[in-house]
C-alpha cells in the first residue's frame, strides 16, 4: 500500500487545500501529499485541543503528532492511529478503493476528529452526521 515517504519538516506549512465542500454541500476529494494524513483531525482527548505534527525526539524519528500542552510523557505515533483511522473509514463507509493521495480529504469529509485518549491505543472517531 504506497505509503509516502515521510520526508516533510516537522513543523511544514503545506498550502491549505481549498474549502472541500462544494455547491450544494457536495464534497470533492482533493489531492494531497501531506505525509499527515490527519493533520487537521487529531485532537489530543484529555486536554480537548488539536495535535501537532512532530517527529519522535529520538530513535527513529518516525512521524508523530503530539499535544501542544505536553500533557503526554511521549508522542503519539502516526502510523497506529492513522491506520486506525482509516480502517474505521473504512467500515464506516465505502472508501476501501480510495488512493492513498486523496485519503487525507476522505478523512476529513467523514470525520469532525480523531480523539487520542490518554494513551495512543485509546483511540475514538466523531463522524460527521
Ligand atoms: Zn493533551
Amino acid at each position: 500500500m504506497g505509503r509516502r515517504p515521510d520526508g516533510a519538516p516537522p513543523s511544514g506549512n503545506p498550502k491549505r487545500r481549498a474549502t472541500l465542500v462544494t455547491g450544494a454541500g457536495r464534497p470533492a476529494m482533493a489531492a494531497s501529499t501531506d505525509p499527515y494524513l490527519l493533520r487537521n483531525l487529531v485532537w489530543c482527548g484529555p486536554c480537548d485541543i488539536p495535535m501537532a505534527p512532530a517527529h519522535e525526539p529520538r530513535g527513529d524519528k518516525r512521524r508523530a503528532y503530539k499535544c501542544p500542552l505536553g500533557c503526554r510523557t511521549a508522542v503519539v505515533l502516526a502510523e497506529p492511529v492513522e491506520s486506525m483511522t482509516w480502517l474505521a473509514a473504512e467500515r464506516h463507509a465505502t472508501v476501501a478503493a480510495i488512493a492513498s493521495i486523496y485519503r487525507q480529504s476522505v478523512l476529513e469529509m467523514l470525520l469532525v476528529k480523531v480523539l487520542v485518549g490518554a494513551t495512543a491505543d485509546d483511540v475514538s472517531f466523531v463522524w460527521r452526521t
